[in-house]
């Protein structure tokens, strides 16, 4: 247990509606410190991203890792655009360094239907809706990324890494995840979705998963199929409660995921590693409306609610735990009455009308 309420976060607006969305976060997050009380955020925003690169050459500074390194926590706004790209082709993204330094193993992504907004599922039972992509974040198929060869313009290859080490991390927070869901009356089921029908690095991936159940016997597991996870997150989404997967395959499901939801603007993101941990929404730049006070904030700020609540956990910070549940009432409470009717879904609200909303709540 830490000995001050002091928490040093590192600040990462990035690019596009990434700055936007930063600004009313951090705005957001100021009046809530002053309206629980007991926790202070010491935030340092720091350059990186496209626009970075762009002007400098450089992604991201060391020292701008260095200060990364030695926060309490990481918050990142979105980075990369379509027109900035290294020599290679390849966009701006420096977050993928800092998930790979930082060891941020398990990327947490909530997938839940709020009030009044309307996901394009049809059936009533989309408002039940309530399930998390495990996402592991720092191998599988992104393990070659930057490291893929073109072999004389006529084949191209990139490796699929899969490790022990960090499966069994993954699947021990996955069981770890269920059980506090479980908690608040969740389901307490872990689905491990692979292509193990087809790829002896999944056949593995299962084999570690089978594993580690053994040690929750407390929490039920399932299996289901890449594809079919595809087919079934549009067909009977309500049923999942956590779903584990690699790097590549976990990403498209958790785009899945921001779609049933209603759209990105509501895909909040903690990306989690043993010693370190970055908060930041699911969705990128989205510069088709940057600019333009048209962006959605929510996800960024469900995403600093999960940083409050890591923090709180973390530090036994009593304070901080309750702020982040604060958070998530006011957004909660912002969509059922109406008061939060964003743009993104043809409602009225910007991201300066979105964040006035969160502040009444909290009576700012
Ligand atoms: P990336 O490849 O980094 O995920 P992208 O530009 O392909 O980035 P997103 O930036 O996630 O994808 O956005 C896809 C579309 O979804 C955007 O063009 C935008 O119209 C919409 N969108 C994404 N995030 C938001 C948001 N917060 N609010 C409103 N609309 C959004």
């Amino acid at each position: 247990m830490r000995t001050t309420n002091e928490l040093r976060i590192a600040v990462f607006p990035g690019d596009g509606i990434g700055t936007e969305v930063m600004d009313a976060c951090l705005t957001v997050l100021q009046q809530l410190e002053h309206h629980v009380g007991g926790f202070r955020l010491i935030t340092e925003s720091l350059p990186a991203g496209a626009n970075f690169y762009r002007e400098t050459g450089t992604d991201i500074t060391d020292e701008a890792m260095q200060k990364a390194r030695q926060a309490d926590a990481i918050l990142l706004g979105a980075m990369g655009l379509p027109d900035v790209r290294f020599p290679d082709g390849t966009e701006i993204s420096p977050h993928l360094k800092m998930r790979v330094e930082f060891g941020l193993y398990a990327g947490v992504r909530p997938v839940k239907v709020y009030p009044n907004v309307r996901s394009p599922l049809s059936d009533r039972r989309s408002r039940e809706i309530d399930l998390v992509v495990l996402r592991e974040s720092t191998e599988g198929l992104f393990a070659s990324a930057g490291k893929g060869e073109v072999i004389e313009d006529r084949e191209a290859r990139e490796t699929l890494v899969i490790t022990r080490n960090t499966c069994e991390r993954l699947f021990d927070f996955a069981f770890n995840l269920a059980r506090r869901r479980k908690a608040r009356g969740g389901q307490g089921h872990v689905t491990c979705v692979d292509k193990a029908n087809v790829f002896k690095a999944f056949a593995f991936f299962r084999k570690i998963f089978k594993e580690r159940a053994l040690l929750y016997p407390d929490i039920s597991t399932g299996f289901n199929y890449v594809d079919a996870m595809a087919l079934d997150m549009v067909r009977r989404p309500w049923d999942f409660d956590v779903l584990v997967a690699e790097n590549m395959f976990a990403d498209i499901l958790s785009d899945i995921g921001g779609g049933i939801m209603g759209g990105m603007g509501m895909a909040a993101c903690a990306e989690i590693g043993d010693h370190h941990a970055l908060f930041q929404p699911a969705h990128g730049t989205a510069p088709d409306i940057a600019g333009a006070d048209k962006a959605n904030p929510t996800a960024m700020f469900l995403s600093a609610a999960m940083m409050l609540e890591w923090l709180g956990n973390r530090h036994e910070l009593e304070p901080c735990l309750r702020a982040a549940r604060r958070l998530e009432t006011a957004i909660e409470t912002g969509f059922s009455k109406g008061a939060i009717q964003p743009m993104e879904f043809g409602g009225p609200h910007g991201t300066a009308e979105v964040t006035r909303a969160v502040l009444a709540d909290f009576g700012a």
